[in-house]
């Protein structure tokens, strides 16, 4: 398993993802790359993939509260998810792009 560069700002569960073992959210993100961290279970697990199994209603998410906002470890930085015509960026909050 490979360890995580980042990780999203909010918890798991606001993505409705829970737990495949237990089907619980008492759940954070794992270390690792696409895992969660079960508290009840005591694993790092797959986890159900919440609102990542289906096509993500990206423009419809921020009406749900959901951000994408990421924070990157070794940067110790936030980078806020964006979206420009139809491509993804991830902006770190010192520097916003200028339109
Ligand atoms: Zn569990």
């Amino acid at each position: 398993m490979k360890k995580r560069k980042w990780v999203y700002l909010q918890n798991p569960k606001k993505y409705e993802i829970s737990c495949d073992l237990c089907g619980g959210n008492n759940i954070e993100w794992s270390e690792y790359e696409g895992m969660i961290w079960c508290y009840d279970c005591e694993k790092d697990t797959r986890g159900n993939g919440g609102v990542f199994d289906g096509p993500i209603p990206i423009n419809a998410a921020g009406f749900f509260g959901l951000t994408f906002d990421r924070y990157y470890f070794k940067e110790n930085e936030v980078r806020r998810y964006e979206i420009r015509g139809n491509k993804i960026k991830y902006v770190p909050l010192c520097c916003p792009i200028k339109p």
